[in-house]
């Protein structure tokens, strides 16, 4: 069974619709969602985009100083900052928009709460929302809502007692991949965009850590970047994850087989992909 543990619903962008019949068509049975995160967001197909992203991770790779500072740069005031344009960043995250589509659908769609502590909401209310069906965890977003990794103490210490994952968009704070493992070892913690920003520092962390894991989602990463993180991680630590709609072009034509085909050309066994394309997500949300 295939499950995507990473897609956002933003239905300006691609409609539920849409994403049923691109998921059939990929076989993926399944899609864990989180609220939008952002204005609606399409990107040009340009040849200077597509260089901009290539010399982005290869200074996140190799010259951490200045990537961490070109990552800083891409929020700013509330906005966030891409190929000169600027989207709107939602404070608050309206899960609403998820529980309507796990209604509509619910052998489809799985959904994360998400969760900005900076807006001061309470674990009561996160937990109404994990009790409704189909929900699974707990998504946070350090990164665009600008806040230090410890000011989810008390969603995670309720995800840990619960025994449900969270799933991270980690911002630049140094070392910050470590503070929740150390702090809540039994907490399951998916790291979005395989531990984006920090990849070989956090792979060579998460390597030891029994319940921590990385997804393989978005267009920060390529097929170079997942081949390293999963010989880097082995097969049971990493997530098969879109991100979409986001690095959409066009209304409705989001491309499924990109990230699902990063997956497909590793050379590793086929049992071992299943792990990645369904299994470890299976086991997270037991
Ligand atoms: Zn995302």
């Amino acid at each position: 069974m295939i499950i995507d543990c990473h897609f956002h619903v933003d239905e300006t962008m691609l409609t539920l619709e849409k994403m049923i019949e691109g998921m059939d068509k990929n076989d993926v049975t399944k899609t864990a969602l989180i609220a939008p995160m952002n204005g609606t967001m399409f990107e040009l197909d340009s040849i200077f985009q597509q260089g901009l992203q290539h010399l982005f991770r290869f200074l996140i790779l190799n010259i951490p100083q200045i990537g961490l500072g070109i990552y800083d740069g891409l929020v700013k005031d509330g906005y966030l900052k891409l190929y000169g344009n600027s989207y709107k960043i939602f404070t608050k995250p309206d899960n609403d928009i998820v529980a309507t589509a796990i209604d509509r659908f619910p052998d489809r769609f799985l959904g994360w709460v998400a969760v900005n502590p900076m807006t001061h909401v309470s674990v009561e209310e996160v937990e109404l929302y994990l009790n409704k069906p189909g929900f699974i965890g707990v998504k946070a977003h350090p990164f665009m809502h600008e806040y230090s990794i410890k000011a989810l103490d008390p969603v995670a210490a309720m995800c840990e007692t619960k025994g449900m994952p969270m799933i991270i968009h980690l911002s630049s704070e140094p070392d910050s991949y470590k503070y929740l493992p150390e702090n809540y070892p039994e907490l399951k913690i998916i790291y979005a965009h395989a531990g984006l920003p920090f990849w070989k520092k956090l792979w060579n962390y998460v390597k030891n850590q029994p319940n921590v894991f990385v997804d393989t989602s978005s267009d920060y990463l390529n097929p170079s970047i997942v081949k390293k993180a999963v010989e880097s991680l082995g097969y049971r630590k990493v997530l098969y994850g879109c991100d979409g709609p986001y690095g959409m072009k066009k209304f409705n034509e989001y491309d499924y087989l990109t990230k699902k085909s990063w997956v497909d050309s590793l050379q590793i066994p086929d049992n071992q992909k299943e792990y990645i394309l369904g299994k470890n997500f299976l086991a997270l949300i037991d």
